[in-house]
């Protein structure tokens, strides 16, 4: 453990904190906080701070909303920007019930108790996410727009692009909140930014997810931008993507690394693909959240649309990136940005360790560019397609029993519930693009 309860208290001190949030996630992965001041925060790391949880989406009922926080201490942070009321710092809470119990309806929670289920078959589950974003202008009243002046595109360099200053401080921000960041650049798209942090245990990296996205937006702000990790902005340009580097460790090895394959890959690490494969549909109505996410994987800007998995090809679902030994590791690249890091991760390990309980072998690996393909190719390949819409998505997550248990009852009744509801708000809503076909034409 990094931090006890007392490094917590000392270091504040020294430090002159006078503010502390308690961070916490909703189910849809918002980053909620409750704020205490410098006095407080004794109690707080005594477990004793309430909240009133019938105000979060998703959380509980009116007549059961008393919840507790439990600050971890390991998450305690101190932010580097200076703000209006003196140094503040966080730290990221577990929610509990006043019976003691973990909260169902907690997402670190369900991330949690998805670990313990790999950790009883001996396996840690490490992740490293790639996030992207895109930074837009702002208008005369502050408010966000999809503007960009911003001409760049992938690996460019500063003076093309705009973005360039405020990328460098989200770097060095991060960097002095204790990330180790391994790569940023500039993305496809104009105003399109990547930042790569080092891969770390699950828990803690969907922790860094939470912790990034906040950052992004601060420090984005402050240079007059506005970050989105909006998964689709804007039409006709490449969509942000957040791929998951994912492997598995036992007994302190990376298992899904076997030099005497073929490919340098162990029988864990093709269940674990095939697991993805099997669950990938209803997999991704948890990485793929938002109505505007199905709108990213479609073909011509590196986004996935097939499930299939590839040794070198970028286009399929699940690819092997070249790196062996310990670095081995296998690239969903599926996910985005708007998603609940805390459920993705869960919910991909569940599926991945289905693979392994189940030793399910995936299909062979895919080489050829899919997209080249004609139908009758994909057909003889037995190769589908990711679910087109949420609506899609949603309805075979009904019927994935191990997706679903993965989730817990408590967020996959709530879960299902808003995003039908979002899906049918979206569904009956007239848009531009309506009135702009139909209203001279009929
Ligand atoms: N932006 C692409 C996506 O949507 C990924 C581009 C890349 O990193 N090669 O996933
Ligand atoms: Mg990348
Ligand atoms: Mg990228
Ligand atoms: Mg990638």
């Amino acid at each position: 453990n990094k931090y006890s309860a007392e490094d917590v208290l000392r270091i504040s001190k020294e430090r002159g904190v006078e503010f502390i949030h308690l961070q916490f996630s909703d189910i849809f992965g918002v980053m909620k906080n409750v704020s205490i001041p410098i006095e407080e925060l004794d109690k707080a790391l005594n477990n004793e701070i309430m909240f009133d949880g019938s105000s979060i989406d998703g959380f509980v009922r009116i007549e059961e909303s008393d919840m507790y926080l439990r600050p971890d201490t390991d998450t305690f942070v101190i932010f580097p920007w200076r703000t209006t009321s003196g140094v503040e710092a966080r730290l990221i809470c577990d929610i509990y019930n006043p019976d003691g119990t973990p909260f169902e309806g907690d997402p670190r929670y369900i991330l949690k108790k998805n670990l313990e289920e790999a950790k009883k078959l001996g396996y840690t589950m490490n992740v490293g996410p790639e996030c992207e974003f895109y930074l837009f202008l702002t208008d005369e009243k502050g408010n966000p727009t999809t503007i960009t002046q911003d001409a760049a595109g992938y690996f460019d360099m500063a003076p093309v692009d705009l973005g360039e200053s405020a990328r460098k401080e989200m770097v060095s921000t991060l960097k002095e909140m204790g990330f180790a960041i391994e790569a940023s650049h500039h993305e496809v798209g104009p105003g399109q930014h990547e930042i790569d942090f080092k891969y770390d245990d699950a828990l803690a990296t969907a922790d860094n997810v939470m912790t990034f996205k906040m950052v992004v937006r601060i420090i984005a702000q402050k240079h007059g931008l506005h970050a989105t990790f909006m998964p689709k902005p804007v039409y006709g340009i490449a969509g942000s993507g957040m791929h998951l580097n994912q492997s598995l460790m036992k007994n302190s090895e990376n298992a899904f690394y076997d030099p005497s394959d073929q490919m340098g890959l162990s029988k864990d690490c093709y269940y674990y693909i095939g697991g993805l494969l099997k669950h990938a549909k209803a997999l991704t109505s948890i990485t793929n959240p938002t109505v505007n996410s199905y709108k990213r994987l479609v073909s011509g800007f590196e986004a996935p649309v097939y499930i299939a998995w590839s040794g070198r090809n970028r286009s399929p679902l699940i690819r092997i990136p070249a790196k062996r030994g310990n670095s081995t590791r296998i690239e969903l690249r599926s996910p985005d940005p708007s998603n609940n890091p805390y459920l993705a991760l869960a919910c991909s390990l569940a599926a991945g360790l289905d693979g392994i309980k189940n030793k399910i072998m995936p299909p062979p690996s895919v080489d050829k560019n899919i997209y080249e393909m004609d139908e009758n190719e994909l057909k003889e390949l037995n190769i589908e397609k990711l679910p087109d819409s949420l609506e899609e998505a949603l309805v075979i997550l009904e019927k994935d029993e191990v997706i679903k248990n993965a989730l817990g009852e408590h967020i996959y009744n709530k879960y299902v519930e808003a995003k039908w509801s979002e899906w049918d708000s979206y569904r009956t809503y007239v848009t531009r693009w309506e009135i702009d076909q139909y209203l001279t034409k009929f």
